[in-house]
């Protein structure tokens, strides 16, 4: 064993700095509250600056928020350049963050334009949050690297194309930065939900119950409804030393949705 049994404390961040982005929202604001409770010193970042100030406040001591669009390099730059000057170190940089196309369409309905800007949120910002995060944690030789990606890793059908492009970007810096930073005690991981009632899939006054009903409708494991919390605590787990030898791994919380498909055994009345 590495370090005596984790779920010995309840408090599984303790001592550890977290930054998370989009924490003024969703999956990220649930990781935010989390993560504090488990004894983490918090950064948020955000668009969102109202929301990410009464957060911080409501939370209190040790959590902090900070203005930064994670597309911008000076905004991250920024961003983990303050919280390394607030706290001296970075142990947990979890690149949450991020956008939907304004429309699900097909690929023939969709603007370049709309391309790039989900590129440039979900891909990039992911992109430059890991690079300054690696900058920090390469001297500390030790930290961890999250992403928020998508069960559309997974399976088609879950997400436009350019929503999928841009996640499927970010498998790919998992992958790549668990094999280059390894040599540097540093783990990169990613939690990847199924659909969900947030900020985004709500926008527009769409009513989160019927996100919910609709979603648990559509999926595989019955009697159960995927919240915040559902993925903020795979998140948590991943930040925590309790993960201390897993890296490069796509975390999918999806209660089986993305390993069946159900259309034979729908046939033959096994699953209805
Ligand atoms: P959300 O809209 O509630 O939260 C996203 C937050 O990111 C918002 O606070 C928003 O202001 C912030 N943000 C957007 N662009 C930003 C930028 N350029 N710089 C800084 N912050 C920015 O939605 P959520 O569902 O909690 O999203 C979190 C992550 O989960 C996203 O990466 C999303 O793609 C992913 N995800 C969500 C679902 C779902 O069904 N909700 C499913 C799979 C994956």
């Amino acid at each position: 064993m590495n370090g005596g049994t984790p779920a010995a404390t309840s408090k599984r961040l303790e001592g550890k700095v977290a930054i998370i982005t989009g924490g003024a929202s969703g999956i990220g604001a649930t990781a935010a509250q989390l993560f504090h409770e488990n004894g983490a010193k918090v950064v948020i970042a955000d668009l969102q600056d109202k929301l990410g100030e009464s957060l911080a406040e409501k939370l209190g001591e040790g959590v902090s928020y900070v203005h930064c669009d994670i597309s911008n390099e000076n905004d991250v730059i920024d961003l983990v350049d303050t919280t390394v000057a607030k706290y001296g170190k970075l142990d947990v940089m979890y690149n949450n963050a991020g956008i939907l196309d304004r429309n699900f369409g097909s690929v023939l309905d969709t603007p370049k334009s709309d391309l790039e800007r989900i590129l440039a949120v979900n891909t990039v910002g992911g992109f430059l949050g890991a690079k300054h995060a690696a900058r920090v944690m390469v001297p500390q030789q030790k930290g961890c690297i999250l992403f928020t990606a998508s069960a559309c890793t997974e399976i088609a059908g879950l997400g436009s194309p350019a929503y999928m492009v841009s996640k499927y970007g970010v498998l790919a810096l998992v992958k790549s930065l668990a094999a280059e930073l390894g040599q540097y005690g540093i783990r990169v991981n990613c939690v990847s939900p199924y659909g969900l009632a947030t900020g985004m899939s709500t926008h527009g006054g769409v009513d989160p119950a019927l996100i919910e009903a609709s979603m648990s409708q559509l999926g595989n494991l019955r009697g159960q409804v995927l919240k915040t919390d559902g993925i903020a605590n795979a998140a948590l787990y991943l930040a925590s030393d309790e993960a201390s030898y897993v890296s490069g791994q796509n975390l999918v919380i999806d209660g089986g949705f993305s390993i069946v498909n159900p259309t034979i055994m729908k046939a033959y009345n096994i699953i209805k």
